[in-house]
């Protein structure tokens, strides 16, 4: 109950200017595995651009000295917010000496381009312009890169290697992918861009635990009041597992957590974990927004971690059809949290149930795709659970048709295989006709054809009954008689396939 009643205050306090905001970062588990990687990268003859930055903090934080050197010449060099500019100190082509002078977020270069840049940043001022500042404890700050990465834009094929060169007892986190932890080097490629990335330095809490075969880097931030760390870092590992009930694995080998210890002070509410997010900017991180006040024990009973980390089961789907990326969390949250034993098999159920039934009630004379890009403050229930109508509706068929063989999460897991993470942002056409390839017999184009732009809401109420989820009174009732009951038990139980190359790869 608590948990029902949570879903509707949690995702109802979540301020506006967060709401904007969606993600994704990835790891390596043993050296020699870093080793490997970075033989691969030297002897493979790259096709893009190669850029390399060396960026340099002081140990008080408060200033950033870059020096970028270019592959070849560049003749655009921006960063990526408006306030960037304001927070640029000088910056300098490293060849001529040349000061270069800013217009709106772009540098002025010369018509030939420049092959080198330096330049610094006032970071703590940028820091404070942070929201976040005023509750971090001041010996670790959060800095988006947008308002100190000055950089040329990113083709696909494009990188830029980035070091950092740190006082001692100064860490660094960043959405990039690692390339050497202990040396500070990372890689920065194109990415969707959905929401803003954040960067940390100074004391914090970082830690690399492995999940399901890949190594999550987690960064626990200090606020001004304490945080059993341990704890903390333990319930991120745990949940994280969650996610490889899915296939067997964790979507992406180089994820990012960061926790952000709110208190109730901002973010409103006085849920444990008040507020997660997926930020896809230069790598995929998971933010998770807990209430250092409560205990450590109550955040096991929520439900945003798993929410979120099965945002990247799927790429970044375009904003304006959001309901899909949202409704296949939604599905998966509650079908995770019953395979890790969280939920009970009716609990799951039941929440489902609720869900398909406030979605149902949500702007009945909407379409999800008109709804979604209209704005969800009338229609939040019908983004929320049109996806997971037809996540439900898929999952089903695809079971029932293959005796098994196939499933969402087959599908899913061949998606991860071909695709993830992508460096683009995905169309639902184009992501439901990427997954009819990957199943015997397509099916998700014709589902999105039926009511991706049709009023209502899918109708799944003849599916439970099928599957034997009745309610009286909106109590859900499960029946163990019904024709497809052995596939609703198998939806909530882990798949021994799957479950057995999660534990080998552990
Ligand atoms: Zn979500």
């Amino acid at each position: 109950m608590l948990l029902n009643v949570s879903i509707t205050v949690v995702i109802g306090s979540i301020p506006k200017f967060l709401t904007a905001i969606i993600i994704n970062e990835n790891l390596h588990r043993r050296s020699w595995t870093y080793a490997a990687i970075g033989l691969l990268f030297a002897m493979h003859s790259h096709a893009g651009n190669n850029h390399r930055y060396t960026i340099s903090i002081d140990a008080s934080l408060s200033k950033m000295t870059v020096t970028a050197h270019f592959s070849t010449a560049v003749t655009v060099i921006s960063a990526r917010s408006e306030d960037a500019p304001q927070f640029l100190d000088a910056a300098y082509d490293c060849d001529t000496a040349e000061k270069l002078d800013t217009r709106g977020r772009r540098l002025m270069l010369p018509e030939s381009g420049i092959t080198c840049l330096s330049y610094r940043v006032d970071l703590r001022a940028a820091a404070n312009s942070e929201r976040l500042s005023q509750i971090l404890d001041p010996a670790n700050i959060a800095v988006s890169p947008t308002l100190w990465m000055w950089r040329p834009r990113l083709a696909a094929a494009d990188e830029i290697h980035v070091q950092f060169r740190l006082p001692d007892n100064v860490q660094v986190s960043v959405p990039w992918q690692l390339v050497d932890r202990a040396d500070n080097r990372y890689r920065l490629v194109a990415s969707p861009q959905s929401g803003t990335g954040i960067a940390i330095f100074g004391a914090f809490t970082s830690v690399v635990v492995d999940v399901a075969g890949t190594a999550l880097r987690i960064a626990v931030l200090n606020s001004h009041n304490l945080v059993d760390t341990p704890a903390v870092t333990e319930w991120v590992r745990e949940t994280a597992g969650n996610i490889a009930l899915a296939y067997g694995r964790f979507p992406n080998s180089s994820a990012r957590i960061v926790v952000i210890p709110v208190g109730q002070s901002m973010w409103g509410g006085d849920a444990a974990v008040p507020f997660g997010r997926v930020v896809r900017d230069g790598g995929e991180t998971i933010e998770l927004f807990i209430n250092e006040g409560r205990p450590v024990s109550e955040y096991y009973g929520t439900w945003t971690a798993t929410h979120e980390f099965s945002h990247l089961l799927l790429p970044y789907v375009q904003r304006s059809q959001r309901w899909i990326s949202e409704g296949f969390a939604q599905y998966y949250q509650n079908l995770l949290l019953a395979r890790a034993g969280q939920y009970t098999e009716i609990y799951a159920w039941q929440e489902l149930f609720d869900g398909f039934e406030r979605g149902r009630q949500s702007a009945p004379g909407r379409s999800p795709n008109a709804a979604t890009a209209e704005g969800e403050r009338s229609a939040r229930m019908k983004i929320y659970w049109s996806g997971a109508a037809l996540a439900l509706i898929a999952d089903v068929e695809l079971r029932r048709r293959s005796d098994g063989r196939e499933s969402l999460d087959t599908v899913l897991d061949r998606m991860q295989q071909c695709c993830l993470p992508s460096a683009r942002t995905w169309s639902g056409e184009a992501l439901f006709r990427k997954f009819d390839t990957l199943v015997d017999e397509p099916l998700f184009m014709d589902l999105y054809r039926r009511y991706a732009d049709a009023t209502g809401f899918p109708d799944v109420r003849p599916l439970l009954e099928q599957l034997g989820v009745r309610a009286e009174d909106g109590e859900v009732r499960l029946s163990d008689d019904a024709e497809l009951a052995t596939i609703r038990r198998a939806l909530t139980i882990p798949d021994p396939r799957t479950s057995k190359r999660a534990t080998d790869e552990r």
